[in-house]
């Protein structure tokens, strides 16, 4: 794999670069695999860890995360219904550490709103949404409207009650001054970051794609950053080695916003290089893949001393309309006894939203694009609810839903929306469970079933390993 000259001259003298080791490492071919588990999954799972442990080659803990572990060699997750439950994620192992920078600014058990700026396929968000108390608030927006439907899948998938996925140009934030208390710009960028797992894109780089991505992030984060409060934490972040992408980016956010540069504790053994930039000295921590194990990453963290807080004005004509007492009766059943939450009418459909953030929902309602908001309970036709697939993979479902529990050669027939045979099954709505997960709704009647497994997301690879 040749590498860029342009880019290796470029890093000369960037701390934690060395060209022959950073050569080596790109040429050797080697590939790291990584997960990471969902907390609030995990604890259904029939044999807790130990069922990752059968369908993962678990081979040790990611260190600068709580949840994330390597893999011994990339198994074919299409064909582990784990994935598809919402157990796990795979993603990147140096991109998890920004638990460290959530963890080591913020009061994790207070109530926070957050916003996840450029949030598909939704790695980060996935993460920010295990860390943070079931009263705080996500807000994952993605700008691209199929990469939103990614990010949403995701977020489904991942089953929590707290998020709003959003699709909406930065600039659209502009009416949420002071809204959130932690932004997250994991920014687009050159992604030389990511070249030893995409070596194709070696070739669309250039010094002149490097410029364009710093002025677009520099967009980006200027649109942002009123929608911050005073006090709130910036995080920001790329897979690019560029310093204009990296430390330069932070001496712009020093000289034009009142920032405060936040360092974060890292242990030595992590392999975790620490920068300042060259002006304003702020903070930035560099991922080397031939220093740890991971690809290429950057971080860095910031207070906001300037703006206001948040001040809620509700609006004169709510787009949001709540659920009714009847048709709250017909869908509790359906929901955990102690799911607080409210349920709300979006046309046919109705969602659950936690009770406690209703202000929170009403004002991004007011001002954005809503994909999806909390969890989508299913339609009403009459007093009869017809479940969607986000209630299956809901954390808030009712546990003694009417259940059928399937092996994997059968989980993966219901997944690739096939027929499958379950005898002696009730009849009416069932959940399809593997490994005690939920994967999705099945309807029984005499003689014959109904597989509702969304038919956009089904498997289409043939095989089982
Ligand atoms: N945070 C994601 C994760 O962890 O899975 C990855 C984000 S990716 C590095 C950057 C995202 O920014 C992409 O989804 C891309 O579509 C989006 N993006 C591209 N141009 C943008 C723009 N002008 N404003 C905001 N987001 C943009």
């Amino acid at each position: 794999m040749e590498l860029p000259v342009a880019l290796l001259q470029s890093l000369e003298g960037v701390p934690g670069f060395n060209k022959e080791s950073f050569e080596a490492i790109h040429r050797s071919g080697e590939q790291v695999t990584s997960v990471r588990i969902n907390p609030a999954k995990a604890a259904l799972l029939a044999d807790g860890m130990e069922s990752f442990r059968i369908s993962l080659p678990v081979s040790g803990s990611i260190p600068w995360t709580s949840n994330g572990f390597y893999l011994s060699e990339r198994p074919f997750f299409t064909f582990d219904p784990l994935l598809h439950a919402g157990a796990y994620y795979v993603q990147e192992a140096s991109s998890m550490f920004v638990e460290q920078a959530m963890k080591q600014t913020l009061d994790l058990h207070s109530k926070l709103r957050v916003l996840d700026g450029c949030a598909a396929p939704g790695g980060k968000s996935t993460h920010l949404q295990s860390l943070i108390s079931a009263d705080s608030l996500l807000v994952s927006n993605e700008v691209i409207k199929t990469r939103a439907s990614i990010l949403e899948e995701n977020l489904v998938k991942w089953g929590g009650a707290n998020v709003i996925v959003t699709n909406n140009d930065p600039a659209d934030f502009s009416g949420l001054k002071n809204f959130f208390d932690v932004l997250v710009i994991d920014a687009p960028c050159s992604g030389s970051g990511l070249w030893r797992r995409e070596p194709e894109a070696i070739g669309e780089w250039s010094p002149h794609a490097v410029q364009l991505c710093s002025q677009r992030q520099q967009r980006i984060l200027a649109d942002y950053y009123p929608a911050l409060a005073e006090g709130g934490t910036l995080i920001y972040s790329t897979c690019s080695y560029s310093k204009e992408e990296d430390e330069q980016i932070l001496d712009w956010l020093m000289q034009n916003f009142e920032l405060e540069s936040l360092p974060i504790q890292t242990d030595p053994s992590w392999g975790v290089v620490t920068v300042q930039s060259s002006e304003a000295k702020a903070f930035g921590y560099r991922f080397f893949p031939d220093k740890l194990k991971g690809e290429g990453f950057f971080l860095a963290c910031f207070r906001k001393k300037d703006g206001d807080q948040f001040h809620y004005k509700p609006s004169k004509k709510s787009k949001l309309q709540k659920a009714s007492k009847a048709e709250a009766a017909a869908i509790m059943p359906w929901l955990k006894p102690d799911a607080f939450v409210q349920l709300w009418k979006q046309q046919e459909q109705v969602l659950a939203f936690p009770a406690l953030l209703e202000q929170e929902l009403q004002v991004v309602a007011d001002h954005l694009y809503i994909r999806s908001a909390g969890i989508t309970v299913g339609k009403l036709a009459g007093q009869q609810l017809i479940p969607d697939h986000a209630l299956a993979m809901s954390t808030l479902l009712q546990p003694s839903i009417v259940a059928v529990s399937l092996k994997k050669e059968d989980a993966l027939q219901y997944l690739r929306k096939e027929q499958v045979i379950i005898p002696d099954a009730p009849a009416g709505w069932a959940l399809v469970k593997y490994e005690n997960l939920p994967l999705g709704w099945v309807k029984i009647l005499p003689g014959r079933l109904n597989n509702y497994y969304p038919s956009s997301w089904r498997i289409l690879k043939s095989g089982n390993n």
